[in-house]
């Protein structure tokens, strides 16, 4: 496990580490929603969406099929090392992690040079930021 993973909070009701990318600022955990400053945060400063820390290449995003299949993904790019920690921990509890109220049937971890952002077209929709990986090196499904 990367250093700065290892350090990040434990949430006491499930006794798993709280991922950057689903923690206010104040604190709050919700698994199940990825915070929007927190999602910007990770794509304009090039940081993980798990532990925080600066990324490296290659990245990797966590997603399911409907978001391999689109390109499109909402979890921030993570390390591939936090991706693999993170699957290894949060498809065995079942729905609302990873910042998805429900849990896929299988996820996908997708290996990438870059990613491009889409942000909300405009104040009433879809206030998700979203990422567009732009050279997918490989795509790895969980059974
Ligand atoms: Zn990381």
């Amino acid at each position: 496990m990367r250093p700065a993973l290892a350090e990040r909070p434990v949430d006491p009701e499930v006794g798993v580490l709280v991922p950057f990318a689903v923690e206010d600022d104040a604190g709050h955990v919700d698994h199940a929603r990825v915070v929007k400053r927190r999602a910007t945060r990770c794509a304009l400063s090039r940081i993980c969406g798990m532990c925080g820390d600066s990324l490296e290449w290659p990245l990797a995003f966590l997603g399911t099929p409907d978001e391999v299949e689109a390109n499109t993904f909402v979890f921030p790019p993570l390390h591939t090392a936090c991706a693999e920690q993170a699957l290894a921990t949060y498809p065995a509890l079942g729905d609302g992690y990873l910042g998805r109220p429900v849990a896929p049937a299988r996820w996908a971890l997708v290996t990438t040079g870059g990613f491009d952002i889409e942000r909300p077209a405009d104040r009433t929709g879809d206030q998700r930021l979203l990422f567009h990986p732009h050279s997918v090196t490989s795509t790895t499904w969980t059974p």
